[in-house]
């Protein structure tokens, strides 16, 4: 059986944009793509990271592994692109969250679903909106324009210009 997963991807260290693209390609090895938001500049969240602006993705996925098999393998395209785990909210190549797992609802100690911070940052929101905007969270019972319309999230998010 195919779910729909929703994943967020992003990264401050090196060049970004390629990371995106290489974090892109190793998960269409993996699962099918189906689709993905514009790229996003955000600034960096929780104030440890030091190697500037994230860029930021939204991606969706169709795939018949189950959450805890999905888990590992972004965790191991994370790796294959050099993501080290030194501080949490720290520089990183690439960050890959499971933000939605169809409508399925998982709270272990090493996996939540829905993300547990998906509502409370607007560089998730953002791009989920432009392609997911009426998917409802399985737990809070908003839309993500709902969720958009109330979060209190001031970090900046505006669609990349590569040219600049
Ligand atoms: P982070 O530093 O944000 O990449 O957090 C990574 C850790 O979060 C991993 O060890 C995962 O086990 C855990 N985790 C819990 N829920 C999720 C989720 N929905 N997507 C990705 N990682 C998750």
């Amino acid at each position: 059986m195919q779910t729909e997963v929703v994943l967020a991807i992003g990264g401050n260290k090196g060049d970004r944009a390629d990371f995106l693209q290489k974090a892109m390609d190793a998960l269409s090895r993996q699962a099918t793509l189906v689709g993905s938001s514009q790229i996003y500049e955000t600034e960096a969240w929780g104030g440890v990271a030091t190697s500037g602006n994230f860029l930021n993705q939204v991606v969706l996925i169709h795939t018949q592994m189950d959450p805890i098999v999905l888990l590992e393998v972004i965790q191991g395209i994370e790796e294959q692109l050099g993501r080290t785990r030194e501080q949490h909210w720290g520089d990183r190549t690439m960050d890959i969250d499971i933000l939605y797992f169809g409508d399925q609802v998982c709270d272990t100690p090493s996996l939540t679903i829905p993300h547990p911070y998906l509502a409370q940052r607007r560089f998730v929101l953002q791009p989920l909106a432009e392609i997911l905007p009426t998917k409802k969270h399985p737990l809070l019972k908003k839309t993500t324009l709902e969720l958009l319309a109330e979060c209190t999230d001031l970090g900046q998010v505006s669609v990349w210009n590569q040219a600049k």
